[in-house]
């Protein structure tokens, strides 16, 4: 055998943003997941949603949040790159729903994006352009205050992945999964969700009860028990149906811990048990509970 010599190298950043992105970015819905969450991180009042070909050709955020400086738009392309944490002991203390640092990174890696931002301070604002991880252009923009972020042929360089992706409608299920997650977990924002130019949701501001009534429908109004429990450990908020509100398949069954969307089946079976009787076999409660603990 011939001893090798020294043969291990480093991978360039964007090979490593392609490698990441396959954990980070598993369909369009994931993208849409990412950015509203920024969207909301950057205290943004208004959210939204752009979406084309069920997100195969374009998912776009734009926000009104806090903007980013000309060095920040282009750092935040940048891997473990966050405002969110500066050191260890902050990990045990987030309230922000990013904190890695990798989602832009990842995006931006199998994705041709175009980011606008603009602070309140600034005159003008600035507009990013990368195409597989590599910075193509940066340049003043006009723009709003605020972020645009817009992902346009996601996967178009690992054709593998866009190949995988499923029917138009399943993707478009899952993004608005997505969005209706972030939704609910965040009633005071104004958001809105437009697919091939039609407007698919338009969500004002309010409480909880009224975002479940504008994305369920006023039936759901009459059915919705409030709840309210605190513990040493726990707070929990939010709504149960009435039992004559179940249906057979499931769908209206939320969990949120420090407003982000959780499933966990232990929680649910916990809600079960406590309907039984109340429900015929193999119908669902409906439930929309925020349980918020110490992070
Ligand atoms: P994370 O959210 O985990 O910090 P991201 O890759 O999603 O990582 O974003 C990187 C950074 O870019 C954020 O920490 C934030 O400072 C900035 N950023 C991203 N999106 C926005 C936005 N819509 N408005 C303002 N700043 C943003
Ligand atoms: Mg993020």
């Amino acid at each position: 055998m011939i001893s090798p010599g020294d043969v291990i190298q480093l991978f360039p950043d964007h090979v490593a943003n392609q490698i990441a992105a396959g954990e980070v970015v598993q369909r369009p819905a994931s993208v849409v997941k990412e950015l509203i969450e920024n969207a909301v991180d950057a205290g943004a009042t208004e959210v939204s949603l752009v979406v084309k070909d069920a997100g195969r050709t374009l998912v776009q955020v734009v926000d009104n949040g806090f903007g980013m400086s000309v060095t920040d738009l282009r750092l935040a392309f940048e891997r473990h790159a966050t405002s969110k944490i500066r050191k260890t002991e902050d990990l045990f203390s987030i309230h922000t729903k990013g904190f890695r640092g990798e989602a832009l990174a990842s995006i931006a890696a199998i994705a041709q994006v175009d980011a606008i931002s603009k602070r309140n301070t600034d005159d003008v604002g600035n507009k990013l352009i990368i195409e597989g991880g590599i910075v193509r252009d940066q340049l003043p923009a006009t723009a709003q205050i605020g972020t645009s972020i817009s992902v346009k042929n996601l996967f178009y360089n690992v054709p593998a992945r866009r190949n995988f992706l499923k029917s138009k409608q399943v993707e478009l299920r899952h993004i608005q999964d997505e969005f209706l997650r972030v939704t609910l977990a965040h009633a005071a924002i104004n958001f809105k969700f437009f697919h091939n130019d039609a407007e698919v949701y338009v969500l004002k501001a309010g409480n909880l009860k009224q975002r479940i009534v504008q994305v369920f429908g006023r039936k759901i109004d009459s059915q919705l028990v409030p709840v309210s429990e605190e513990t040493e450990i726990v707070k929990i908020n939010g709504f149960v149906g009435k039992p004559e509100s179940a249906k057979k398949q499931r769908g209206e069954q939320y969990f949120f811990v420090n407003q982000r969307f959780i499933k966990n089946n232990y929680l649910h079976k916990a809600i079960a048990d406590a309907f039984e009787n109340l429900l015929p076999n193999q119908y669902v409660p409906s439930y929309f509970l925020f349980l918020e603990i110490d992070p």
